[in-house]
């Protein structure tokens, strides 16, 4: 932080008089401070200035996400309401400290990787009732369709959707070849990668960005265009997921080996996309203690309200074309002083605030907040069945 208030002053001063700026990181980049890249440098000034490490205890770097999407639901949630969006989720109850649930799940690992944290917390939830989405995509349009509570791991702001923690911190896919049973378990991940990534200097990265993945968007295309082109500044290849049928779904190309998390690390760049909504990989790059670069800021998961573009990430446009990509990837070539400071703030954000036990945290909270909104009694449906 020290070093950009020195680079903010050496920047300002550059526009000023170059001669006030004296010590040796002020000259290394006083050169530049007018050149191309003086937009990125504005932009980090303006990170740093505004930037304030939150505070974690009782999981309250993500109170205002619990809070924002309750909001809408302030008057309260009635049975009608409740009635109308049924059809869009898993409907579960706690009845006792009970946990029950429609007999039927669209994806029952899914449900069982929820249920994991919801079981943990029911000797201290009241009497509920919700409808939790399984699917990728969000379900409750602010523009169109119907109004009600459901609950759903990833949304935009376009969406009324309550965000919960995903099932993969647990259990549950996407699976890959790789982890055949869903990525799942994010504590083990965690302690694997985090090894990894401490393991793995910073000067041994390899100088290139990289990224594997499927085309569950084609906002991915641009970068693996470049890597085509530029092999020596980018490694990025389509893998096959379940919908592959030829080299047409990935770019008309060989779909490539896949590649773990912990292979990820060795690269000094790594890229995150949205996929069909928020792609789970964000949050396991960002532990490699690599510079990540985030393309698209609207789909969103819970966690992502605690991460500040330019303190943990590099932000793309998602309308990014590839000369964009080339000019960032460059960008952060030069100034790898910048590079490794982001690369530190992101492994530190997740690695400190985003532990098993602030998942447990959060689901806590939002359960508690949310029974709270129910206006009516809620009664044991005769149609579920036990989980716990
Ligand atoms: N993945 C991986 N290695 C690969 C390809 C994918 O670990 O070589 C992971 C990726 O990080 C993501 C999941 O598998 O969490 C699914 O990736 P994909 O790109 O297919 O879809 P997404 O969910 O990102 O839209």
């Amino acid at each position: 932080i020290n070093k950009f208030i020195v680079l903010v002053k050496c920047i300002e001063c550059s526009l000023e008089d170059n001669k006030k700026c004296t010590n040796g990181f002020e000259n290394k980049y006083i050169e530049e401070a007018n050149t191309k890249y003086s937009i990125i440098f504005k932009q980090i000034e303006e990170a740093r200035k505004t930037f304030t490490t939150c505070n974690n205890t009782k999981c309250s770097c993500y109170a205002s996400v619990i809070e924002n999407d309750l909001k809408i639901f302030g008057d309260g949630i009635d049975k009608a309401m409740m009635e109308k969006v049924a059809s869009k989720g898993t409907k579960y109850q706690i009845i006792d400290h009970h946990l029950y649930r429609d007999k039927n799940c669209m994806f029952p690992s899914r449900c069982s990787g929820i249920e994991h944290f919801i079981i943990k917390l029911l000797p201290k939830l009241p009497n509920m009732e919700l409808i939790i989405n399984t699917r990728d995509w969000p379900q409750i349009h602010k523009e169109y369709g119907i109004f009600g509570p459901v609950f759903s791991f990833s949304k935009t702001g376009d969406y009324h959707d309550i965000m919960y923690p995903t099932w993969s911190f647990w259990e549950g896919g996407p699976a890959i070849s790789l982890y055949p049973r869903g990525i799942g378990r994010w504590d083990q991940h965690r302690e694997e990668i985090g090894k990894v990534a401490n393991e793995t200097a910073w000067e041994n990265k390899i100088l290139k960005a990289f990224f594997r993945g499927s085309r569950t968007s084609q906002e991915r295309d641009a970068l693996i265009i470049l890597s085509r082109e530029n092999p020596e500044l980018v490694d990025a290849k389509y893998t096959k997921n379940q919908a592959w049928k030829s080299d047409a779904d990935t770019l008309y190309a060989s779909p490539a080996e896949e590649v773990t998390f912990t292979e990820h690390c060795k690269y000094k760049y790594l890229f995150n996309f949205r996929g069909v909504a928020a792609s789970f990989r964000f949050k396991h790059i960002l532990l490699c203690k690599s510079v990540v670069f985030h393309v698209g800021h609207e789909w969103l998961e819970f966690f992502y309200s605690a991460l500040k573009p330019w303190i943990h990430y590099v932000p793309v446009d998602s309308n990014s074309r590839k000369e964009d990509l080339k000019f960032l990837i460059e960008f952060m070539k030069k100034h790898d002083d910048v590079a490794k400071e982001i690369a530190q703030d992101g492994f530190k954000i997740i690695w400190n605030n985003l532990k098993m036990t602030d998942i447990v945290c959060y689901w806590r909270k939002l359960l508690l907040k949310y029974a709270k909104l129910l206006k009516y009694k809620v009664k044991k449906d005769p149609n579920l069945i036990r989980i716990s």
